[in-house]
């Protein structure tokens, strides 16, 4: 397939290239170029008007609890989520696996239609859990990242007493990864030093929430003495989801230690927990992504989580915040996270993208890309989009 005509975000850094044309061959990007000459017998597409952008990476969700939108939307943050005693895992516990499917289902088919084409998700319920997702998401076109997590968590005595995890859990472990792409871990103040050491000898993605409340923050400071993030990087994670209550400390040792950062502003927001400070982030070097958290408390749309934590960061920062910086967030920097072939438009890289309308009445005049991109573009401005070289919505 050869694309002409197109608008492009090119590369790591966005480069916005007017006139491109670009090859696609087996779901990969094959050439691209400011003129290629068609094949004999290749299909040719005119993408005049449209802006070709990397498909979106939503690097945090919970798509097993769609099933709870907006459910006591006044409760705490730990009586709604806590891994043990939050009432979400009561609902999903409590609810059929054909109605959690559907739900999940219709999740996807949401993203799908605001331009994400990987998601990364924390699925609890062990292997079960993992199944479910896995055989709701079989046949739609996104790809799901699944993080699973076994059932088992440390109460405070274990913790001071440094308990490792039992033999049998272990297998659990085990089994889970050969199941799934990596773990999911609920937090630190559920787990010893030693259990969190022992994550973080397995091979595939390692992730875990830290310092998403002051409260979670405060815990970890008076059972262990050390902040939550100081004992979160024990499990040696890819990346570190929240991060709305760390400090510059714990932002330095983030960098140090090479892992990233996932920030779910909007959930924070909903949860009345605070903001994460993107700015000092980005300042102490560390890669941040995107994500949009819970479906319960959060429609998973990285278009609104773009506008607000743009305005919100400089809002509560009084500085300016580059747009490319939030774009390359929901994109490039997402891509980091897993391995670098989807989420940015380079040579041999897969074939997922989103086609904007330039000509939207939103969107015209499109002065700075980068801005319109991240505030202005939405579900009624996406032309079509592509997964793995094919036309899964709209069309071109
Ligand atoms: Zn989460």
């Amino acid at each position: 397939m050869l694309i002409r005509n197109v608008s492009l975000l090119l590369g790591r850094e966005l480069d916005y290239v007017n006139t491109a044309c670009v090859r696609i061959s087996n779901k990969y990007i094959e050439t691209i170029g400011k003129k290629i000459q068609s094949k004999k017998d290749e299909q040719i597409i005119d993408c005049e008007g449209l802006l070709m952008m990397p498909g979106l990476i939503n690097a945090h969700t919970h798509i097993g609890d769609s099933i709870a939108k907006d459910i006591n939307i006044d409760e705490d943050v730990e009586s709604k989520i806590h891994p043990v005693t939050g009432f979400k895992q009561k609902i999903l516990k409590s609810s059929g696996v054909s109605h959690l499917t559907s739900f999940i289902q219709s999740s996807c088919l949401s993203m799908i239609r605001k331009g994400i084409t990987t998601f990364i998700d924390f699925r609890e319920g062990g292997v079960k859990g993992v199944n479910i997702l896995q055989k709701a998401s079989f046949g739609i076109p996104i790809r799901p990242v699944i993080l699973g997590r076994i059932d088992f968590y440390q109460d405070f005595k274990s913790i001071k007493t440094n308990s490792p995890i039992p033999e049998s859990k272990k297998l659990d472990l085990k089994n889970l990864l050969n199941n799934c792409d990596g773990i999911g871990i609920s937090g630190p103040n559920e787990f010893s030093d030693s259990a969190l050491r022992h994550f973080s000898k397995q091979r595939k993605i390692c992730a875990i929430h830290s310092a998403e409340t002051e409260e979670s923050n405060a815990t970890s400071s008076k059972v262990t003495g050390k902040s939550e993030t100081e004992r979160a990087l024990l499990a040696k994670p890819d990346f570190l989801v929240h991060m709305t209550h760390a400090s510059k400390k714990d932002l330095q040792l983030v960098s140090k230690n090479k892992s990233s950062i996932v920030v779910c502003p909007r959930a924070n927001g909903a949860l009345a927990e605070g903001i994460p400070d993107v700015n000092l982030m980005l300042e102490t070097g560390c890669n941040v992504a995107i994500g949009t958290d819970n479906v319960m408390i959060n429609s998973p749309d990285m278009f609104k989580e773009m506008d607000y934590l743009w305005k919100v960061s400089m809002g509560m920062k009084k500085k300016r915040l580059a747009p490319k910086s939030i774009l390359k967030m929901s994109t490039v920097n997402g891509s980091d996270l897993l391995g670098g072939k989807v989420g940015i438009i380079q040579i041999n890289n897969i074939a997922d993208f989103i086609f904007i309308e330039k000509h939207a009445i939103d969107l015209e005049p499109m002065h700075n890309p980068y801005a319109s991109l991240v505030h202005r573009i939405s579900e009624n401005t996406i032309r079509a989009v592509m997964f793995k070289g094919e036309i899964i919505h709209g069309k071109i």
